[in-house]
Formats: structure tokens, C-alpha cells, sequence
């Protein structure tokens, strides 16, 4: 794509005028203008390249514009581009064993839907037709979509303004650096946060509660990768007291922790994973849930009151099978993996001990976050105004990050080569150093 400086007036001003943005005041917004994108890099209209250290909204897993699966697009396109829910296709049927062949032997169905949202809100509707329970419990920390069910288990300020659902209950996770128990040990904040969540369960009626709904990794929340044993002892927990267990893998799932599911590196299997954003990398929506077999054949002779009009829809149907075979051939999970452990971990280590302002550095495989502090004491979390400028040191020098709060989350493509790697650490390292001088 050649940038044209005219289209891209154009575009922005067609998007100021009549494109209403989410989460945002609409007044002053100044979107970026993205003109093309390949691989790691997007460009704008002006023919300034950006490395996208944040792959979009974390779901470009594959990086942009991967051919084979541009390629796959095209041809389902060509053949039958829609096709109802109720009839069988054959996309739709390759994406869902894909699928399977990789979350594990406990699972036999898939249930395709339109996001990560949706793919929460059907599963806590399985989750409750099949305990014949109402509530839902999941963290503060999280965030699980905007629709009725799952922005009301969300944990974040997103939830306050759209708490239209009932039977949802909070909980706080372990998050040593933040913890809310005291702990000063990894060992200690895990037994705490399991012993408050068993509290929780017997203070809320655990003959009341349907399902446990967590990211495996909370991702926006921060990148608060679980200590070991905590998912093992919510599982635990969960059979315990006959409760459903919901892993939302929408941000951790396919690859981006550096495993094809999140939970495969953390010793425990949920009943229902969704996912959505980095199983076909965003090029068409798609989400959807995993079901056990023990909850998948409740429904053998029962109605599933649920469904979506463009359910398994073939061209999101295509974009999967060929991102999963493109992960497969081109060791993509490996890849992930190799980039966390030799270079974005001991990349943001090194970078942690030449600037005061990163108080933690977290995460695994491509999905890591640096929480920013004013006191490396007191912990105290940096001003917007200071996340801001170091944003716009960064798109100064052609890094495109992810901000949340007072972090910068370092959630680039599985794809990423070494030397782009180097290049973020490096506009990073300039970023910090200038913001820090003022
Ligand atoms: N769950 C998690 C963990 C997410 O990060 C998101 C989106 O960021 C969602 C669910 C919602 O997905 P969607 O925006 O596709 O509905």
C-alpha cells in the first residue's frame, strides 16, 4: 500500500466526523491512521513506520497481513462466503478439531460466537444450565467483555457504569507485588488468595455459585501471571464444592504466554475455555467456547437455548484453520516462548535496573507489563500524565505501545524477530531516559 497523504486526510476526517470511538470522551480524540500494515510494522498515511509492541488490541498473534492466512480468506471467500449456524460447513469443522486437537483429551465440542464477550457470556449460560446455579465469581483484577454477563463479571472500573446482570461476586486474586493479604512471600500471597477465595465460596452459599470465571493470565488488569499452585488449588476448590471452572484465554490463549493455551504452563485444566482475538489473529471476528465432554453431553437430549447468527461463520472459519497450521509449520508457540525467556525478559530486566520509574517488570512468553512507579518504596503508581509522555516518546520513535493504568504492557506479535525485539528495548530504553530527565 502506497501512503497518500489526501486518502489519509480523508480517513481521519471521516472518522472524526462520524465514527463514534469506544471506552472514550469522543471530543478530544486524535486517532492514529493506519494506511497498511506487515508483519511487526504498520504505517500511517504520512510514511512514518511503527513496530506494534502492542499487536493491535493484543490479538494480531501472527503479526499483519500473513499471507497464508490472507490467502485461506480469499479462497473460502471465493467458495461460499456465509453460511447459517444451523448447517454444517467444512471450515467451520476443521477450525473446531483444530481447536480440540490442542486443548486436550476432557474436550469434545467447540461453540463458535462473534468475540471474546460473547464467548464469556455463553459460558457462564453453560456454566448455569448445567449446576442448575445462579452466581458468578471472578476476580477484581480482570476484564471479560462488554455485554450483559460479562462486563458484569469484569473487575475493573469498566464494570460500575454497565452493571445491568445480577449473581456476579468479586473476588480478590494473588498479586504479590500489589497484594491485598499481607504476604510477602509467593508462597504466602497463594495460600492467602485461596484461602480468601474458599471464604468467599462458603460466606456466598456454594450450593449459589455456577462457575469460577478467570483469565488464566489477567492481561489488561496488568499481566499478573498466577503463582504456582493457585489455579491448581482453584481447581481444587471447584470440585470441591461442584462449581464450574472458566478459563478466559481471549488475551492469554494461542501462543501469546508462549503455550497454545495459557493453562497448559500452569498444571490445571478448566471445564470451559473461551478465547477469541489470537485464535484466527484478529483478521475476521471470531470467539467462542471449548466445552468438556461432561458439560457438552448435557446437552446431548437438552436444548442449548443460545446462539448467534453468524456462529462459525466460514471466513472467521478459514482465518482459524490457517492461523493454527501457520503456527504449527512455522514454530510460532516456540518462537513466543524463545522471545520471553532470552530477550523481552532480561531485555525489561535490564532496562528495570537503569530506571527508576519501573517498579515491577511481569509476564511470560510475548505478554509482559512494566508497572510504573513514582517511589520504588512506596509503590505508588506513575500519573497518566507520565504514561502519556512516555507514549509519545515512544511513537516519536516509531514504537506503537500498549497503555493501561500506569502501565506500559510489551505485547507484540508471537512473530516478532530478535532484532525488532532489540529495536523496542531500545526506543524504550531512549523513552524512559527522556521522560526521567524532565
Ligand atoms: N476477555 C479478555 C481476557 C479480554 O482481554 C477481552 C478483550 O480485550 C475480552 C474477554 C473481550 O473480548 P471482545 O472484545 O472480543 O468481546
Amino acid at each position: 500500500t502506497q501512503p497518500d497523504a489526501a486518502e489519509g486526510a480523508r480517513a481521519y476526517s471521516l472518522d472524526r466526523g462520524s465514527v463514534f470511538h469506544s471506552w472514550s470522551a469522543q471530543r478530544s480524540l486524535s486517532p492514529l491512521v493506519i494506511a497498511g500494515g506487515e508483519g511487526s510494522t504498520v504505517w500511517d498515511y504520512d510514511g512514518n513506520r511503527y513496530l506494534d509492541m502492542s499487536s493491535q488490541l493484543v490479538y494480531t498473534n501472527l503479526g499483519h497481513q500473513h499471507p497464508a492466512v490472507i490467502e485461506a480468506i480469499k479462497r473460502q471467500a471465493d467458495r461460499l462466503v456465509t453460511v447459517a449456524p444451523a448447517h454444517a460447513n467444512l471450515a467451520r469443522g476443521e477450525a473446531a478439531e483444530r481447536i480440540l486437537a490442542r486443548a486436550g483429551s476432557i474436550f469434545s465440542k467447540v461453540f463458535f460466537t462473534n468475540g471474546g464477550a460473547d464467548a464469556n457470556e455463553n459460558a457462564i449460560r453453560l456454566a448455569r444450565l448445567s449446576t442448575g446455579r445462579d452466581k458468578v465469581l471472578s476476580t477484581y483484577r480482570s476484564y471479560h467483555g462488554n455485554t450483559g454477563s460479562a462486563i458484569a463479571a469484569t473487575g475493573d472500573w469498566r464494570r460500575v457504569p454497565n452493571e445491568y446482570a445480577r449473581s456476579h461476586v468479586h473476588f480478590f486474586g494473588p498479586f504479590l507485588y500489589r497484594s491485598e493479604f499481607w504476604s510477602d512471600s509467593v508462597e504466602q500471597e497463594c495460600e492467602r488468595a485461596l484461602h480468601h477465595l474458599e471464604r468467599v465460596i462458603q460466606a456466598e452459599g456454594p450450593a449459589s455459585i455456577a462457575a469460577i470465571l478467570l483469565e488464566t493470565v489477567p492481561g489488561t488488569a496488568g499481566v499478573i501471571v498466577p503463582p504456582p499452585g493457585y489455579l491448581p488449588g482453584v481447581r481444587a476448590l471447584a470440585d470441591k464444592y461442584g462449581i464450574v471452572l472458566i478459563l478466559d484465554e481471549v488475551m492469554a490463549g494461542f501462543g501469546r504466554t508462549g503455550e497454545c493455551f495459557a493453562f497448559q504452563g500452569f498444571d490445571v485444566v478448566p471445564d470451559l475455555i473461551t478465547f477469541a482475538k489470537g485464535v484466527n489473529s484478529g483478521y475476521v471476528p471470531a470467539g467462542g467456547v471449548v466445552l468438556s465432554e461432561a458439560i457438552a453431553s448435557a446437552f446431548d437430549d437438552r436444548v442449548f437455548p443460545g446462539g448467534l447468527t453468524y456462529s462459525g461463520h466460514p471466513l472467521a472459519m478459514a482465518a482459524i484453520v490457517a492461523t493454527i497450521d501457520a503456527m504449527e509449520h512455522e514454530g510460532v508457540v516456540e518462537h513466543a516462548r524463545m522471545l520471553g525467556d532470552e530477550f523481552i525478559g532480561p531485555g525489561l530486566a535490564a532496562l528495570q535496573e537503569q530506571h527508576r520509574l519501573i517498579g515491577e517488570v511481569r509476564g511470560l512468553g510475548v505478554f509482559w507489563a512494566l508497572d510504573l512507579v513514582v517511589d520504588r518504596e512506596t509503590r505508588e503508581p506513575v500519573s497518566p500524565t507520565i504514561v502519556g509522555r512516555l507514549k509519545d516518546e515512544l511513537m516519536q520513535r516509531g514504537v506503537l505501545p500498549f497503555t493501561a493504568d500506569n502501565r506500559i504492557h510489551v505485547v507484540p506479535p508471537c512473530t516478532m524477530s530478535p532484532a525488532d525485539v532489540a529495536r523496542c528495548l531500545a526506543m524504550l530504553d531512549e523513552a524512559f531516559t527522556a521522560v526521567e530527565a524532565e
